[in-house]
């Protein structure tokens, strides 16, 4: 009997231990996001918010946002069938806002089924930064005008 009792408390040790790690874990974001793309997604997120557009539901499908070694002229790439964004790597050192920029626009293809030419962010051609950052707020309300018409 004695036996039982300590197996029986063995088992059930386990068992909330096992239940609290698949709580901890349940709830977690296993997306990849490269560290240097973050402050920009988050950005993104608190941008969408705000415009009171839902991205969550789209946004959770996305496997990973990170960097990598894309075609010379290419700034990003969205890959609609792994459910996955690439950033060119040398875009970071080009400045904030064309990161800002390119980020957005690729979210905007994957989460919003933005073409091209809807508004300046989902311009084909890659902005100078002095152009980013100067016309940013105008752009943004462009962007978050072009989203709202694409879900109405
Ligand atoms: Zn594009």
């Amino acid at each position: 009997m004695r036996t039982f009792d300590k197996i029986l408390r063995i088992a059930l040790t386990i068992f909330f231990l096992a239940l609290i790690i698949y709580l901890m874990v349940r709830d977690k974001d296993t997306r990849t996001v490269s560290r240097e793309l973050e402050p920009a997604v988050k950005s993104w997120q608190q941008d969408m918010t705000s415009a009171g557009l839902d991205w969550k539901t789209k946004y959770g499908l996305l496997r990973s946002v990170k960097l990598a070694e894309l075609l010379p002229g290419k700034a990003g790439y969205s890959n609609r069938f792994a459910y996955s964004i690439e950033i060119a790597d040398d875009l970071p050192e080009k400045g904030e806002y064309t990161l800002k920029t390119t980020v957005y626009h690729e979210l905007g293809h994957s989460v919003f089924n933005l073409k091209h030419g809807c508004c300046s962010i989902m311009r084909e051609e890659v902005s100078s930064e002095e152009e980013c950052s100067r016309n940013w707020p105008s752009w943004l309300k462009e962007y978050t005008d072009a989203c709202k018409q694409i879900k109405s």
